[in-house]
């Protein structure tokens, strides 16, 4: 690229476009940057738009009545475009209602066009997606409004398979793209704003990226346009030692290694999407994770490097389902019973967050999905005896030491731990058991 300053890439979050005065606030940080080069913004759907939509997507598979709650959600979009437009002139609000118009008649259309007879994750994709496209335009109008801006559709450009609701990208074709499609751009305006969480296959049909998936976008585009750093802007001061929402006395790290930022990622930290990592630490480019509320404020960089003994990570993941497999026969789990199970749970797409055997039992700690669960209960429960417990806490603590132990063990019924050099992990009790 022939521009004097590198790409820098922004991402915000649901949090940080939830109504009108979050994206305002949002227009005073870009318009903060703006002398520093060009800016690309990927946005995700507005607060709990997602949410919204996949209940509107289950009721319409469902052939439930949905018509209630998809107005609701149109009033909220379309409320806040009006507040927010109040200080602009009369294009911007009629830009953004007219972008409206059109997408939630597609919207409309789509839903109606749902079927029980088609895959449920195919379609889920082509109606959940649309809470980006409606975000990233509203933004786009109002950012346009104090400075050329684009709005930029990324579904033909990130190319993935067509694995829904979890689609793999095509790191070849999507880079090839992206380096033609957007120096161009950056030519005529400075500042472009796209979609986080989604992309799309070959043959044009709209896919997502897993769940809180817009961090990864933002990785995406950072590594294939070769950007100088990315920026997840959070409504905390940084990269924390534990989610303030359940842990008193967090501390934040200044400065911490991309190595030690996956594996926090990977055990549930949800400060950061896990896949965002790898594509920024290959290309060495930096992640700053900085608080909205407080832009000035120095945040967590995170980069490459090793550093001394970091304050124990606390990671709480809820919703956890506690699986024990046991042979019917007596015989030991042995590698041919542990292919079948693994081979069942890559078939339902659960994935394992902890696993442990005995001579004669196999358990894994999973998130719960419950259609997935009773999927794998139907291909297993021949040959196995399976118990399982929901409702369940699975914690980790990264870099633990005998006080975090205690701290988080106290008054807690663990039902299974595992401890490696660095990691300790331990599944809670909540819910209750089941016998199949
Ligand atoms: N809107 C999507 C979700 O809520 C993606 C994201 O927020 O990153 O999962
Ligand atoms: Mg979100």
């Amino acid at each position: 690229m022939q521009q004097q300053h590198a790409l820098r890439v922004y991402k915000f979050g649901g949090a940080s476009v939830k109504d009108a005065a979050a994206i305002r606030n949002l227009m005073e940080i870009v318009r903060e940057q703006r002398r520093q080069g060009p800016l690309l913004v990927v946005v995700s759907a507005m607060g709990k738009t997602t949410n919204a939509l996949e209940e509107i997507f289950r009721l319409a598979y469902a052939g439930q009545a949905y018509a209630q709650p998809l107005t609701t959600l149109e009033a909220f979009h379309r409320t806040t475009a009006r507040e927010l437009a109040a200080g602009f002139g009369p294009h911007t609000e009629a830009a953004i209602q007219e972008a409206f118009d059109g997408a939630f008649q597609d919207l409309a259309a789509r839903l109606a066009g749902v079927s029980a007879q088609r895959e449920y994750d195919e379609q889920y994709d082509q109606i959940v997606s649309f809470g980006e496209l409606l975000a990233s335009q509203l933004i786009a109008c109002a950012l346009n409004d104090e400075q050329p801006t684009r709005w930029l559709d990324c579904r033909p450009l990130l190319r993935t398979d067509a694995c829904w609701r979890e689609a793999r990208l095509d790191w070849l074709a999507t880079e090839a793209q992206l380096r033609t499609a957007v120096p161009k751009l950056l030519r005529e305006v400075n500042v472009l704003v796209t979609q986080g969480f989604v992309g799309g296959t070959a043959g044009g049909a709209t896919t997502t990226l897993g769940r809180e998936g817009s961090d990864y976008t933002a990785a995406i585009f950072a590594y294939c346009l070769q950007a100088g750093s990315v920026t997840i802007w959070k409504d905390v001061a940084g990269l924390l030692n534990a989610d303030p929402k359940f842990f008193a006395d967090t501390v934040r790290y200044p400065e911490i290694s991309y190595q030690e930022t996956i594996e926090m990622a990977y055990y549930g930290a949800s400060v950061i999407h896990p896949k965002t990592i790898k594509p920024l630490a290959v290309r060495q480019i930096p992640l700053f994770v900085k608080s909205f509320l407080d832009p000035t404020a120095a945040g967590t960089r995170i980069g490459e490097g090793r550093h001394a003994l970091l304050a124990p990570a606390f990671i709480r993941k809820s919703g956890q389902c506690l699986i024990s497999f046991e042979s019917k026969d007596l015989t030991f789990i042995s590698e041919e019973n542990l292919q079948v199970i693994f081979g069942a749970l890559a078939q339902v797409r659960l994935k394992i967050n902890m696993m442990q055997n005995s001579a004669i039992s196999f358990s894994v700690c999973t998130d719960l999905v419950a259609h997935r669960l009773e999927k794998l209960l139907a291909l297993l429960r021949e040959q196995f005896t399976i118990h399982y417990n929901t409702g369940l806490e699975l914690y980790t603590i990264r870099n633990y030491d005998p006080a975090s132990i205690r701290r988080l063990t106290a008054g807690r019924e663990v039902l299974l731990e595992q401890r490696s050099r660095q990691t300790l992990q331990v599944v809670c009790r909540g819910g209750s058991e089941f016998v199949q």
